[in-house]
């Protein structure tokens, strides 16, 4: 091998699948998470960037309708340049590489540069957008073949590669990519050239996100049904679209269609947005809370450097725990130093937090509210001349230390970390007037508080008259209430999946 093979990378050409992350292939996101570089397009889905590592050059070449960010030979031109200078480059498109999107002039090109590459596949919209939609694209009974089209080019003009008679009538399903605009002409031309008019159709925009919209006729009334689609989109033919009124299972999910403000930090709202993206919900998070280190690290430090002094831990969060722990290792601690005091965590969640570092947590109150950590504490007849520990944030409320302190202990309180509000990007406040959520979402106090102060009160309210709250407990409710207010629902328990169970009963009409 030459020099110059040796330094040459190589270009994945991966095919990032029609929308919803999940569809992305293992050997895909393999090829992400090795990538230096990662060139993009419109249609990839860009909550897959996080899977690439965080010093990975990105390039987001997108075309959207007639307006390219790169010109095709200029792309060509960047992944030959990007391998050549050692790089592992990962050409990201929507879809399947290899179908109708371009992936095949790409890889010829970098063939003929002799740059290595390989290739993807990845799922395609004319197959995934269908099934998201409840169609499949064949069926025993009903189609034997599958036509995958573009619609792209203008049927009329003479020069039309296509050759509609043979389209219109030999082949059961036809699917067309890149075909609202020419949509009219289409179906002008599968009914001229003998396709019945009451064939059913489907036109898919978005399809396998949650903001998919489905509309169904005939190529009869198609056109006009399908009025207040846009790009993209896929149009489906065939009789298999009639399968859709029984297996029309992602567009029915109890969540489908609803907007969901998510107001944890960035840290944590992944977990919540999880839950309410499996519903079917559209997640927007705008974080009104970021967690910083404490001011003075001095009192979390002498408390760990003497753990083993006292009786009890108790955590509050899962946060709490986290620092703490993470604390800890860095002043040359682990969990054989934690021997002495027994653990106590709040909440399923924290307890969770907990064990994750192999520690066994003693004590276990079910609510987040003081009340329920003393009644713990009273049942078990430990407080009296007991020395508890309780790291927490900087705002945690002083009735669970007053009342632990009334039963006889002697309480520390440190501050593990501090939370301070996030300021709304500029972007987030956009999507929040352009279109209004459906549910706000709030899992503390110091998140209603710091997202009222981020939106201003008037804000809120004016959000509030089309979207509802939806809190994760009496303390967060009354924080809520505090600011003239009304909670819409409110979780049974506080954790995060009954705070989902609250918007998907307050969505399908129930109270919570
Ligand atoms: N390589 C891609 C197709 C690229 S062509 C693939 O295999 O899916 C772009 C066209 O794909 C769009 O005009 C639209 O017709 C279709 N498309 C891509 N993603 C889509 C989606 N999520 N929903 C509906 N259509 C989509």
């Amino acid at each position: 091998m030459s020099e110059k093979e040796l330094r040459t990378g190589v270009v994945h050409l991966v095919g990032a699948g029609p929308g919803d992350p999940g569809l992305i292939t293992l050997r895909g996101v393999e090829a992400l998470r090795s990538a230096d570089v990662v060139v993009y397009d419109y249609l990839a889905n860009p909550a897959l960037l996080h899977e690439a590592r965080p010093d990975a050059e990105l390039v987001y070449v997108g075309k959207r309708g007639g307006t390219h960010v790169l010109e095709q030979p200029e792309i060509n031109d960047l992944l030959v340049r990007k391998a050549r200078a050692g790089k592992t480059v990962v050409r990201l498109k929507g879809g399947d590489p290899f179908v109708f999107g371009r992936g095949g002039e790409e890889a010829l090109h970098l063939k003929e540069q002799g740059v290595p590459f390989e290739v993807v596949p990845g799922v395609t919209a004319g197959v995934a957008a269908p099934a998201y939609a409840g169609i499949p694209v064949t069926h025993r009974g009903y189609t034997s073949s599958l036509g995958m089209l573009t619609g792209h080019e203008d049927p009329t003009k003479p020069e039309s590669a296509l050759d509609w008679a043979k389209i219109a009538t030999s082949m059961g399903t036809l699917v067309f990519y890149m075909g609202v605009k020419n949509l009219p002409k289409v179906v002008q031309k599968l009914i001229e050239h003998g396709r019945p008019k009451d064939t059913p159709v489907a036109v898919i925009e978005w399809g396998t996100m949650t903001r998919q919209k489905t509309v169904t006729g005939t190529l009869e009334d198609i056109v006009d049904r399908s009025k207040g689609i846009a790009p993209p989109a896929i149009t489906i033919v065939g009789e298999v679209v009639a399968l859709r009124e029984q297996l029309n299972w992602f567009e029915t999910r109890p969540l489908f269609g609803k907007r969901v403000v998510v107001t944890r930090s960035r840290e944590q709202a992944g977990e919540l947005s999880t839950m309410l993206m499996a519903l079917g919900a559209e997640v927007m998070e705008l974080p009104a809370i970021r967690l910083i280190d404490p001011d003075d690290f001095g009192p979390l430090d002498r408390a760990i450097e003497q753990v083993a002094s006292f009786d009890w831990v108790i955590f509050a969060s899962v946060n709490g725990v986290r620092r703490f722990f993470a604390r800890a290792l860095r002043l040359g601690k682990d969990i054989r130093d934690l021997q002495g005091p027994r653990i106590c965590a709040i909440g399923p969640a924290t307890g969770a937090a907990v064990e994750a570092y192999h520690v066994r947590v003693a004590c276990r109150p079910e609510r987040y509210v003081a009340e329920s950590v003393v009644e713990a504490f009273r049942a078990m007849g430990d407080a009296a001349g007991k020395r508890i520990l309780i790291p927490r944030t900087d705002v945690g409320r002083r009735v669970l230390i007053e009342e632990l302190e009334k039963l006889g202990a002697e309480v520390t309180e440190v501050t593990a970390y501090r939370t301070v509000p996030e300021s709304l990007s500029e972007e987030g406040e956009r999507d929040l007037l352009d279109q209004p959520p459906d549910f706000i979402t709030f899992a503390s106090s110091s998140t209603v508080r710091y997202f009222a102060e981020c939106v201003g009160k008037e804000g809120l309210s004016r959000l509030t008259q089309h979207g509802e709250i939806v809190s994760i407990g009496p303390i967060t409710s009354q924080t809520v209430r505090e600011l003239g207010l009304s909670v819409g629902a409110e979780a049974e328990e506080s954790t995060l999946p009954s705070l989902v169970s609250a918007v998907v009963q307050l969505a399908s009409g129930e109270d919570a």
